[in-house]
């Protein structure tokens, strides 16, 4: 997978952004910024211990406690968050979010509910094998003083490597997350199992397919299919966002008064998902139902002022929706 990255992309920027990295990157030190919040743990990123970013940042809401866990952040072109917009209008917006040059640095917010007796990791992270940059969750979840055993259940909103691929232990054969039941969506296992996978996606993407399939037969022996709708603890359910993926799908958890929904990859950008719902993001498998999905999902946190957890906005990723004319703005919580 870095080599596939690493074709798409500048290879003097990539080897720039590993030396950055190392010495405490710009983005690092932004994160860490981002991170000057209650409750929000440092750590490292690949980073010297001076440097230390936030990597995890907790509080309350109803009867769950929530930490959002960093799994490091993703290099992609910038331009792969809507190849089809207009050039000035997109260099506009990806500015607005803090992107200049060629590259894009989202990080991976991976989020973890406490209920109960119940631990409860929302995606898993990438792993060791997809980019340089990630795959940091099980040092940070050590940080924040949480052991891969005590995790209970996991909750897989879709396939993608960034979600999926650091289901699997250090063999990649069982579980990483070992006592836990691992809660897929159903139309998006039948997705990445069925013939569909093969034809519909991309050239350059078929390598998603081998990696989706080797760890979803890894957890296959803790693995509880779930529909739309049915509630993984009371309190906290799965609801429908597909077109990011066939079967993405992500989780609404009810705080008494307000409601929380944890996005996944339904709204991935802090400007563009928000401003211009209907840009077509590369990464997107069915462009015009994730535009109509994103349009709903868009109306309803608005008009709900429900919170959300982006898992590629900025980290935390904790925020709200607001409308303005006829589009919208992300509010990252202060
Ligand atoms: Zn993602």
């Amino acid at each position: 997978m870095r080599d596939h990255y690493d074709d798409r992309a500048p290879r003097g920027r990539i080897s720039l952004s590993r030396r950055g990295l190392m010495a405490g990157s710009a983005a690092g030190i932004a994160w860490s910024a981002a991170g000057g919040l209650v409750g929000t743990v440092a750590g490292t990123l690949g980073a010297p211990r001076a440097m230390a970013a936030a990597v995890s940042h907790k509080f309350a809401f109803g009867n769950f406690e929530i930490t959002v866990v960093s799994d490091g952040h993703m290099m992609l072109p910038a331009r792969l968050a809507a190849p089809d917009a207009p050039a000035d209008e997109l260099k506009a917006a990806l500015a607005a979010a803090g992107t200049t040059g060629d590259m894009a640095q989202p990080p991976t917010n991976v989020t973890l509910v406490k209920s109960g007796a119940d631990l409860i990791l929302i995606d898993t992270g990438a792993g060791p094998n997809f980019m340089p940059t990630t795959g940091r969750l099980l040092a940070n979840l050590e940080a924040a003083g949480i052991a891969p055993d005590s995790i209970t259940k996991v909750v897989f909103t879709h396939g993608h490597p960034d979600h999926l691929w650091g289901s699997l232990d250090d063999f990649e054969e069982n579980p990483r997350f070992a006592n836990a039941t691992h809660y897929f969506p159903a139309d998006e296992w039948d997705y990445w199992t069925s013939d569909n996978a093969e034809r519909g996606i991309p050239p350059d993407r078929v390598t998603f397919i081998a990696g989706a399939r080797r760890n979803m037969k890894g957890i296959e022996s803790k693995l509880q299919r779930i529909k739309t709708g049915d509630d993984i603890v009371t309190g906290m359910r799965l609801i429908a966002t597909p077109g990011h993926t066939q079967g993405h799908a992500s989780v609404e958890i009810a705080g008494g008064s307000e409601s929380l929904i944890v996005l996944g990859d339904a709204l991935t950008h802090p400007v563009i998902s928000f401003a211009h719902p209907e840009w077509r993001p590369a990464a997107d498998h069915e462009p015009e139902r994730a535009v109509e999905t994103r349009k709903k999902l868009l109306d309803r946190l608005a008009t709900e002022k429900a919170r959300v957890i982006g898992y590629h906005l900025p980290f935390p990723g904790t925020g709200r929706v607001e409308k303005k004319g006829n589009s919208y703005v992300y509010v990252g919580d202060a």
